[in-house]
């Protein structure tokens, strides 16, 4: 059986995406080399502000077919809001490819490492290790709703949440078929069904009959407020969380600022089905305040790739042997250095890549 070799288009976007996105490809080349899994890259240079800046449009009228034919989706970061506003530069690529590739699924592990100072006192690596499973299509993100009166004192604003039963059951799903592959196997809902008295009890039904499904991982539901208490206070005790899109939305961003800096911090936009291609990326944004210095931070932008091999490769091993690989060279260097600036270091984004890459190739 001839290997499949995985299409990857490189988006390295905006700011210091063009920064990180070096380093993301020179440790995906090492894992790629040393576990014997095959990629093809295609460099897109649109869906950047450079572009939008040369033709007026963030992308060409037929992207959706150019990026139809990829496996997956790399993406550095996008936005130059001194030149080109959020709402055409974000709407106009990144929040386009959610949609239209029905990347329903966002995911972003926290992990603490050693070497990382985490802003919450008494915590020592390991203690925190989960998985936030956003849902990332519908829930209260919809732009159903209307004003009544507009512009008087009697103005009204009305705004729907959307719960469908096939969004919910599939994010649901994802998060217990993920729970059942890690150690732990425990999920966490997020609810608020003593607050929003209609869509959350019926989330929280379909929780409890989705878990039916999966005798071997143990469940249980939290009120947001609860458990966004928790989270700081016992992070430990989290292994998958899964939430709504609004809800998902925060935690995504406590989850990552409870294990230290942005920089490190990975997301997957996933389509489970494959239909689509999913898209990789870095938590963090183009941050023009330190573009053009070579001193960002590329880990997470690294450990997006390591995210990417994982779930391309359903063969069998080496994704997941690849993407071990990566974190274990991650959490060496975290504890031995190079460090850049935003881990009290000196080193540059380059560096920091380079010893990355090196630690995957010595990998056993
Ligand atoms: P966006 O709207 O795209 O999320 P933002 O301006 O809100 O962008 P970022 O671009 O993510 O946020 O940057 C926030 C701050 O964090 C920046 O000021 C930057 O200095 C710092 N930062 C972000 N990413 C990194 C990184 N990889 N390494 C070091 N510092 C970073
Ligand atoms: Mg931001």
């Amino acid at each position: 059986m001839t290997k499949k070799t995985f299409n990857i288009a490189v988006i390295a976007g905006d700011g210091i995406g063009k920064e990180v996105m070096p380093e993301g490809l020179r440790v995906l080349d090492a894992a790629a080399k040393r576990f014997g899994i095959a990629l093809q890259y295609t460099h897109i240079e649109w869906a950047s502000c450079d572009y939008y800046a040369a033709h007026g449009k963030m992308m060409p009228d037929d992207w959706k077919a150019q990026l139809s034919r990829m496996d997956a989706i790399y993406f550095g970061a996008i936005g130059w809001p001194d030149k080109v506003p959020d709402h055409i530069s974000l709407w106009g690529s990144l929040l386009k490819f959610r949609r239209e590739f029905d990347q329903y699924i966002n995911l972003r592990p926290a992990r603490l490492f050693e070497g990382v100072p985490c802003p919450l006192a008494n915590r020592k690596a390991g203690d925190i290790d989960f998985m936030i499973v956003r849902e990332n299509t519908e829930g209260e993100y919809t732009a159903v709703g209307g004003v009544m009166y507009e512009g008087t004192e009697r103005e009204v604003v009305l705004q729907q949440a959307v719960f469908s039963r096939h969004g919910t059951d599939r994010v649901l799903k994802f998060a217990f078929d993920l729970a059942r592959q890690r150690e732990r196997k425990h999920v966490t809902v997020a609810t608020k069904s003593n607050g929003i008295a209609v869509s959350m009890p019926w989330w929280d039904g379909r929780a409890a009959e989705i878990a039916a499904g999966f005798k071997d991982v143990t469940w249980d539901k939290q009120h947001i407020d609860a458990l966004t208490a928790r989270f700081v206070l016992q992070p430990q005790r989290f292994d998958v969380v899964v939430a709504s899109n609004l809800f998902g939305d925060i935690l995504s961003d406590l989850g990552p600022a409870c294990t230290g800096t942005l920089g490190l911090a990975p997301s997957a936009n996933l389509n489970p089905e494959r239909k689509f291609p999913s898209l990789f990326e870095p938590v963090h944004g183009s941050a023009p305040d330190i573009y053009g210095r070579n001193i960002a931070n590329p880990i997470g932008m690294i450990w997006s790739g390591a995210l990417m091999l994982d779930f391309l490769d359903q063969s069998g091993t080496a994704g997941r042997q690849a993407h071990d690989a990566i974190l274990a060279a991650i959490q060496q260097v975290l504890h031995d250095g190079p460090h850049t600036a935003d881990l009290g270091g000196k080193a540059s984004t380059t560096e920091l890549g380079k010893a990355i890459a090196a630690a995957v190739e010595r990998a056993a």
